[in-house]
């Protein structure tokens, strides 16, 4: 339960998740426990348990009905569809009349009733060989608890209720909470857990939604309607300040406003240093929308297109023709520059809510587990849509294909071998693609960068996943914060791993590039240019501080630092390093 409420200042420190300053009050998203008693019911009180249980579904369609128009104003139809699911399962005589039937047979109370048929119908959906159906056991759930909260009186708090510039204060969110408050009036969000380079810190930056995460017991202190400041730099919050402190933040807000508007000058400027290494700075995103902010911030083609974030919140997996829609549009809109396409990374921190049909809950590490080209090769006919979208829009635009989560050459072969034949189908068709379209893979796997000399052989180039290249070498998972302290970019297996693929890929004449969430450092672009990496893909509003970074290096300064820290990589030769570079 919380602590009782107060209103003096506390401040708290965690993990800077996407900078900015948020000031609003508190929306607090509590976990329930929905855990539920049975008790008996008197005969004569049945009809009456009966009327609360059918009064409770109304309120439950009711409700969903208005988070349906909702959804279809700002998001459009096809996001609207899950609402439609949602109901259907509603109506469903499987959980309305069995609960009904629970009721009047066994006298129970219509919680216990409801829980026992949601249970019931789990089980069978569990059960199914079809994947599809087995998925729709986690809708079955969502339901249940829906219609539970309203027998138990109690409202689900969602962010559909935001009525005022608010910050989520929340024990979690997922990626698709995050791509919610797009509409919503959330100014910036606060968690108990999670860590810099999750997807839903990821999001939060493209959104540019200021965000602390990792403050363990945040929802804990803070009770709703409380006055909350987010620095996403700093990494603080504080909870009720002193009315000189907001003033303050304030101001500092449009301080970083105008600077960061100042920067945006630099839009037409190259990505150069001041000896001449030109270097692309490209960018990351996550569906079409963010291509304005790409464009604004003038970054040089998208780097990194997570294409997972399609299959969000639907019934089912997107089609050929859905897939093909965004990707030509992105495509098409970044001209005169290329687009790095990347296969869907299912899997990991991205599991829930994707319209995929798979068993995630059965995986005891879903990072360890089926995640990005593993799960595409194990789903053929999911795999060759997309594929078959991207070729097509390989015709419209400069697009290039990559494959996330490679450890082994034989997993490049065989998506290559995919890609192959889908490109026997089209030119069976008569459908225009590029036959030229460059196709690459993430160096994101210890054993992508240690097997780099090989792979370069096959691949058209490499973009180094530094956010997984990270986890993976160090054994820290990304998004646990109580072991934030050992996800460090500079420790010297990461730089000798990214030194290495580098030298492999030039070796075979690729461009290597980096789209993890350390290319978008400002504090550490003198590495990476020292590292001689041709490109670095980041979230779009961190382009212009990256590129003002890069224009006031010097390259030959860069390389000489980095050879320096590549022979005596100890924190503190690293440390001493830096600052020389810096005063220079
Ligand atoms: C990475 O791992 O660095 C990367 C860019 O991919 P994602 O963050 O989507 O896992
Ligand atoms: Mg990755």
């Amino acid at each position: 339960m919380s602590t009782p409420p107060s209103s003096a200042t506390k401040v708290f420190k965690g993990v800077a998740a996407s900078p900015g300053i948020a000031i609003g009050k508190a929306f607090v998203l509590e976990d329930m426990d929905l855990a539920v008693g049975r008790w008996q019911v008197p005969p004569e009180a049945v009809k009456a348990e009966v009327t609360r249980f059918r009064m409770a579904v109304a309120e439950t369609r009711k409700e969903m009905l208005g988070t349906q128009q909702k959804i279809l104003k700002f998001l459009g139809k096809s996001h609207a569809r899950l609402i439609e699911a949602y109901l259907l399962i509603l109506d469903d005589p499987l959980i309305s009349k069995d609960v009904v039937k629970k009721i009047t047979n066994a006298r129970v109370n219509a919680e216990f009733a409801l829980s026992e048929a949601v249970a019931g119908a789990v089980k069978a959906l569990e059960a199914a060989t079809d994947e599809y159906f087995r998925e729709r056991r986690h809708d079955v759930l969502d339901v249940g608890r829906r219609v539970l909260l309203h027998l138990l009186g109690h409202t689900l708090q969602n962010l559909d209720d935001l009525k005022e510039p608010s910050v989520i204060v929340a024990h979690n969110l997922t990626p698709s909470d995050t791509i919610h408050m797009r509409t919503q009036f959330a100014e910036g969000f606060v968690t108990d857990i999670g860590g810099r380079t999750s997807h839903t810190a990821i999001l939060a930056n493209s959104l540019e939604i200021p965000a602390v995460v990792g403050l363990h017991e945040i929802t804990r202190h803070v009770r709703p309607g409380d006055m909350i400041v987010v620095d996403g730099e700093s990494a603080t919050v504080i909870v009720n300040p002193v009315p000189d402190v907001i003033d303050n933040y304030r101001r500092e807000r449009e301080i970083r406003l105008s600077a960061r508007r100042e920067l945006d000058r630099l839009r037409d400027q190259p990505a150069q240093t001041v000896d001449g290494r030109r270097m692309t700075l490209a960018a990351n995103i996550d569906s079409p929308e963010e291509m304005k902010s790409v464009l604004a911030h003038g970054a040089e083609g998208v780097g990194l297109y997570r294409t997972e974030f399609l299959y969000l919140n639907r019934g089912t997996p997107p089609t050929e023709e859905t897939h093909f829609q965004h990707y030509a549009r992105v495509a098409q809109s970044v001209l005169p520059y290329p687009i790095v396409i990347r296969t869907m990374d299912i899997g990991g921190d991205k599991l829930i809510d994707m319209g995929i049909a798979r068993d995630h809950k059965a995986e005891p590490n879903p990072f360890l587990g089926l995640r990005g080209v593993r799960l595409s090769l194990k789903h053929p006919d999911l795999f060759r849509s997309q594929l078959r979208a991207i070729l097509r829009a390989s015709a419209v635009g400069k697009v290039k294909v990559m494959f996330p989560m490679i450890s082994t050459l034989e997993e490049f072969r065989a998506s290559k071998k995919m890609l192959e034949e889908c490109r026997m189908e089209l030119r069976k068709e008569g459908v225009a693609f590029d036959e030229k379209m460059e196709v690459g893979l993430m160096v994101e796997v210890p054993a992508a960068a240690l097997a780099a000399d090989t792979l370069a052989k096959e691949a058209d180039f490499f973009s180094i996943g530094t956010n997984d290249l990270i986890q993976y070498t160090l054994a820290v998972d990304r998004v646990n914060d109580e072991v934030a302290n050992l996800y460090n970019p500079l420790n010297p297996a990461i730089l000798r791993l990214i030194d290495q693929t580098v030298k492999a890929g030039h070796k075979a004449g690729r461009w290597v590039g980096m789209c993890g969430e350390m290319a978008g450092d400002p504090a550490l672009a003198a590495i990476l240019v020292g590292l001689e990496l041709d490109e670095l893909s980041v979230s779009p509003p961190l382009v212009p501080q990256v590129k003002k970074t890069i224009r006031e290096l010097s390259f030959a300064d860069c390389q000489a630092a980095t050879r320096d820290i590549l022979d005596d990589p100890t924190e503190e030769n690293i440390q001493k390093v830096l600052r020389q570079l810096k005063k220079n």
